[in-house]
């Protein structure tokens, strides 16, 4: 019996003529996940896309677990390949489905006829099929509302499909489909949540982390990059940049009233995220900020932080509380790593009494004190650059 996986498609079956181009990501990002279990063929045809391995023994649990995390997925499912024949359905079903429908006690059949040439038509297909498996299967009584299996039979262009299972797909829009965002990426726990929530709108991530070192350890950075790693299993490749930030640090602490530490600091984290997005044609920054949970995430500094940005900044964890963050970040797996006790830079020279309601102009006044551009141009030369890959 020749089994393969359908997957059906999210949003993107709203798009109209540039649909294709979304097909085709969406085909690049599949083939990427899967490359290292074993030989696939690809097609798609009427807004699903048909996986066919062509090696004898490739996990397909193991390919749906891959594909499960794909964004541009509204659902997939394990099929069984049937001819366009209702006593073939009939055969591969029963073989197909033995061992869940003889544990099961209810069920329904559910039919698809896109190819209206065949010549059983949908409701004739569920009483045909539905009438022979309550026969071989006596333990099964039929319930349409509430059933314990749904027996599907798609009938398509080329095959019949009989399936048993729906597995939630990731949703959201193929990665790279929406263009490329600079993610800052702390070692934190909303950060990887926000990078994660973003490339679920298809945007290609490459992630940006400040270091000052030796207020900050080698040990906080290969944090973050574990992270960074982990996020790869949605994402796909992130090219990841890292900053020298210490002299900076240090020249607004020397040269800075101490409770615009905060705001200074991240305009010019912004400042510099900025020029690297430019060389890496990122067209937006991400941040994993959400309204009131610190002094510098107030609608106030948000402002101040904004007035240096020149492209867009997303905050998609904004409106979130802290718990349903961590709940994103416990499936996303990333919870565990992000809570191990490491120090960020914007933890070292943290002001005692933070400014809540800044002013912009006060904060460019003591900004504007110390000449940061040498540094800022340092910074950004001393950037370290490297590509995580997605690894299985
Ligand atoms: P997170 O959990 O993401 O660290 P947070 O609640 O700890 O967020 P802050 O420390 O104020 O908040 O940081 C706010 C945002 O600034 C972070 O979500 C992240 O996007 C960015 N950020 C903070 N520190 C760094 C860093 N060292 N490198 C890169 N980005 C950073
Ligand atoms: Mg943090």
């Amino acid at each position: 019996m020749k089994e393969i996986i359908l997957v059906k498609y999210g949003e993107m079956v709203l798009k109209g003529l540039n649909k294709r181009t979304f097909e085709d990501m969406l085909t690049k990002n599949i083939k990427r996940r899967l490359k290292s279990i074993g030989h696939f063929q690809l097609s798609s045809a009427q807004s699903t896309t048909y996986i066919t391995p062509l090696d004898e023994d490739i996990d397909l649990g193991e390919v749906t677990e891959r594909v499960g995390k794909i964004f541009g997925i509204a659902a997939l499912c394990r099929a069984c390949v049937c001819e366009k024949d209702f006593e073939d359905i009939k055969i591969k079903s029963i073989e197909y489905l033995y061992d869940i429908l003889s544990c099961a006690k209810t069920f329904k059949v559910n039919a698809k006829r896109s190819d209206k040439a065949f010549p059983m038509k949908s409701p004739e297909i569920c009483a045909e099929l539905g009438g022979i498996l309550l026969e071989k299967f006596p333990n099964l009584t039929v319930d349409v509302k509430n059933p314990e299996v749904t027996v599907t039979v798609e009938v398509r262009d080329t095959n019949a499909y009989v399936h048993a299972e729906n597995i939630k797909g990731a949703g959201g829009l193929p990665v790279g489909s929406s263009g490329k965002a600079m993610l800052l990426l702390s070692g934190g726990i909303d950060s990887p949540v926000a990078g994660y929530m973003m490339a679920k709108r298809g945007v290609h991530i490459a992630a940006i982390h400040y270091v000052s070192p030796p207020y900050t350890s080698d040990r906080a950075l290969l944090k973050v990059e574990t992270l960074c790693q982990k996020l790869t299993d949605y994402c796909g490749s992130i090219a990841f940049f890292c900053v020298p930030f210490t002299e900076i640090q240090e020249a607004i602490k020397d040269n800075c009233p101490e409770e615009y530490f905060t705001i200074i600091m991240r305009r010019l984290m912004m400042e510099i995220a900025q020029r690297i997005s430019e060389k890496d044609n990122c067209l937006a920054l991400i941040t994993g900020e959400s309204v009131g949970q610190v002094a510098s995430q107030t609608m106030a500094a948000m402002a101040c932080t904004d007035a240096v940005c020149r492209i867009p900044v997303f905050r998609p964890c904004v409106g979130m509380d802290k718990t349903e963050i961590i709940e994103t970040a416990r499936k996303i797996d990333t919870f565990e790593t992000s809570i191990e006790p490491y120090e960020d830079c914007c933890t070292v020279f943290t002001p005692r009494h933070p400014k809540v309601k800044p002013k912009l102009a006060d904060i460019e006044k003591a900004q504007n004190s110390f000449d940061f551009e040498p540094l800022i141009q340092k910074a950004v030369e001393g950037t370290q650059m490297k590509v995580f890959e997605y690894q299985r």
